[in-house]
């Protein structure tokens, strides 16, 4: 009887609630505004050839490189930075390898890693998520070959220190660094100028948040040049499809559309964390499209209330270190605006406990 892999077998399978999404979408900081109304003139602007059409990833690529103002070689397009994690398990990881993670993080590093037999070694973040550097430095062993590390986390909002990362890229040569900037236009801060000299280092970026193109799937990962090269074998030479790689340039051209969503994130984050403040609950400062707030034991009864005015946030009571808490979106004015009434009201009803303020 065909039986898939035990590795495949001993997954815990990764199950965001993805039915049922109608309402105001905070709960997968996916950008409420959309895409520049440039990709969508460009999408309408589409023929059957195009879609006839093997899609050619290689012109977009040296587009995407000289925007990041690196060599074509150390660019792979990817169908979304999942598959950019994916493709670099695949590439480094044998069965019985060791991946380090930082948690709370992301669930793609675990489970892609886990997917090649590798053993997923789980390192906690300190108090309030404080990046663990000197217990992260401890696990490194001969057999670490992928770390992980979102910058910002997800769904912390976090933001670790660039000579940490180089730090840890520099401990372990013999693995591969990830590092995951996927939430980058709204942090404003890069590794991305050491692709190249550091020779283990690898910077993921996505079209999915603030340029708000997540049904696209389209992803970045860039290295040095024989890494990336490396990495390119493994991919499918269509791995992006021909719509993504049709619009991407009019995405990267239309620069004044994400900078504007960026800046009215960036200002809406200080509102609600402002809001939050005065509430008394406890949140964590972000560097990112979103806010992790601790409920409490209500924290199940405030998503419902919530999805009851029509508003869908991320329950992240299970995430390591994140009893109780709930995962909040920022959007645009408006839907920043819709969300901070609407908790004012759960709050309100639920009447829950509030944190003295210092
Ligand atoms: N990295 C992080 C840290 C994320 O939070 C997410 C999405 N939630 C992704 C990667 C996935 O990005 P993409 O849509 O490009 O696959």
């Amino acid at each position: 009887m065909l039986e898939a892999r035990v590795a495949v077998k001993n997954l815990q399978a990764y199950c965001p609630p993805l039915a049922g999404r109608q309402g105001l979408r905070l709960d997968f900081n996916e950008s409420t505004d959309g895409c520049s109304p440039r990709v969508l003139a460009c999408l309408r602007s589409l023929d059957a050839e195009a879609l006839a059409k093997y899609p050619e990833r290689a012109s977009v690529e040296a587009q995407v490189a000289h925007f990041l103002d690196l060599d074509p070689l150390q660019v792979l397009l990817t169908n979304g930075v999942d598959e950019a994690i994916h493709l670099i398990c695949s590439t480094f990881l044998e069965a019985g390898d060791e991946a380090l993670i930082v948690v709370p993080t992301f669930a793609m590093y675990g489970i892609f890693a886990s997917a090649e037999g590798a053993k997923v070694v789980e390192v906690p973040a300190g108090e309030d998520f404080a990046f663990p550097l000197s217990d992260l430095l401890g696990k490194i062993t001969e057999r670490t070959r992928f770390i992980a590390v979102a910058n910002p986390n997800n769904p912390t909002g976090a933001a670790v220190r660039h000579d940490l990362l180089l730090q840890i890229a520099q401990a372990a040569p013999h693995a591969a660094l990830l590092v995951d900037e996927a939430y980058f236009e709204f942090h404003g801060e890069t590794l991305i100028d050491h692709v190249g000299s550091v020779p283990n280092l690898f910077i993921a970026r996505t079209f999915s948040k603030a340029y708000g193109l997540a049904g696209l799937r389209c992803g970045i990962l860039a290295g040095p040049v024989d890494q990336i090269c490396a990495v390119r074998r493994v991919a499918s030479p269509y791995n992006v499809n021909a719509i993504a790689l049709a619009v991407l340039p009019a995405a990267l051209g239309d620069q004044q559309y994400v900078d504007h969503y960026a800046t009215e994130v960036r200002h809406n984050r200080d509102l609600l964390q402002q809001e939050l403040r005065r509430l008394g609950l406890q949140y964590w400062p972000s560097r990112a499209n979103f806010i992790l707030v601790r409920i409490g034991e209500a924290h199940a009864k405030f998503v419902a209330a919530l999805r009851a005015r029509g508003i869908l946030v991320r329950d992240r009571t299970s995430d390591p270190g994140c009893a109780g808490c709930v995962r909040l979106t920022i959007g645009s004015n408006q839907h920043t605006h819709t969300l901070i009434s609407a908790v004012r009201e759960v709050v309100a009803e639920l009447d829950l406990p509030r944190k003295v303020q210092a």
